[in-house]
Parts: C-alpha cells; sequence; structure tokens
C-alpha cells in the first residue's frame, strides 16, 4: 500500500496527464455491474437539499440509501441514479464530489489496465478534449479521497 502510494505520488504512469472531456453521455450515471453508489456525506446531502429546498431529514428519506457502515448512497432505480432525467443531471449545480471529479478516483487510475477497463472502455469522454495535467488529476483524487471520510 505505501508503496503504490509512493508510486502515485513520484511518478505515476499518468504523470503526462490524461486526455478526457465530459460529452455528457450520462452513462456514469448508470449502474455498472456490481457498482451502483454515489455515496453523499452530511456535507453533500445538506448542499442537495438546499439546492432541492427540501429539509436534509427528508432530501436523505427520499432520495438516498444507507449503504455499508453508515455511509449513504443516491439511490438507483432502474439502473440510474434517481437524478438522472432523459439523460441530464437534475441536480448538476449541487452534484456530490464523486460526480464531479470521476474519473479521477484513485481506482480508476492505478494502473492503465484499470484506466482501460473503468473508463476508456465505456466513455465516450476517454481520450478526447484537453489533457488534464497530473497536478488536476491529484487535486481531483485528494477531494474524492476528503469527501468519502465523511458519512
Ligand atoms: S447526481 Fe447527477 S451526475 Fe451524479 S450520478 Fe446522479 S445524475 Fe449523475
Amino acid at each position: 500500500m505505501e508503496e503504490r502510494k509512493e508510486t502515485l505520488e513520484e511518478s505515476p504512469w499518468w504523470a503526462e496527464g490524461l486526455a478526457f472531456e465530459c460529452t455528457g453521455c450520462g452513462k456514469c450515471c448508470l449502474a455498472r455491474e456490481h457498482y451502483q453508489y454515489v455515496y453523499v456525506n452530511i456535507h453533500e446531502r445538506r448542499k442537495l437539499a438546499q439546492h432541492l429546498g427540501l429539509a436534509v431529514a427528508a432530501f436523505t428519506q427520499k432520495y438516498t440509501d444507507l449503504v455499508d457502515a453508515g455511509y449513504r448512497s443516491l439511490r438507483f432505480e432502474n439502473g440510474a441514479c434517481i437524478f438522472l432525467q432523459d439523460g441530464l443531471c437534475q441536480v448538476h449545480e449541487a452534484k456530490p464530489v464523486q460526480c464531479a471529479t470521476w474519473p479521477f478516483w484513485e481506482e480508476n487510475l492505478e494502473s492503465p489496465e484499470a484506466w482501460e477497463n473503468e473508463v476508456a472502455d465505456f466513455s465516450p469522454g476517454a481520450g478526447r478534449g484537453p489533457l488534464i495535467s497530473a497536478k488536476e488529476i491529484r487535486a481531483a483524487m485528494k477531494k474524492t479521497e476528503r469527501a468519502g471520510d465523511s458519512k
């Protein structure tokens, strides 16, 4: 683990940056095999509740499910995030951190193979648009990690 972290910090395979551009396809808002989690910590729930004009408790009850170890995820219905409608995010301005930072998550960046399998194979945004620098990638990874530290 320590060894892998050092590699990530010093000279990751993506040190020259990665090309990625959101095309608005909505595919990252769909369940993928075993994965259908959009974690929302208390700060994100507050922000979403405020955006929708709801009390936090009402928002939590209506739009989230309790998942592992007390963490909450946005609810999925029919294989899609509850906020995806007609291919568009209905809470774009208040969307959770992990939605904003995808695909620059540690698990997707562990190796070129992980990037290929978890991102490039299904997202039309991979390999398109401007190069996202290593600095920006690291910032996205840190932001995602910090969001995951709270329930
Ligand atoms: S909150 Fe919005 S961006 Fe995030 S998964 Fe749901 S629909 Fe997609």
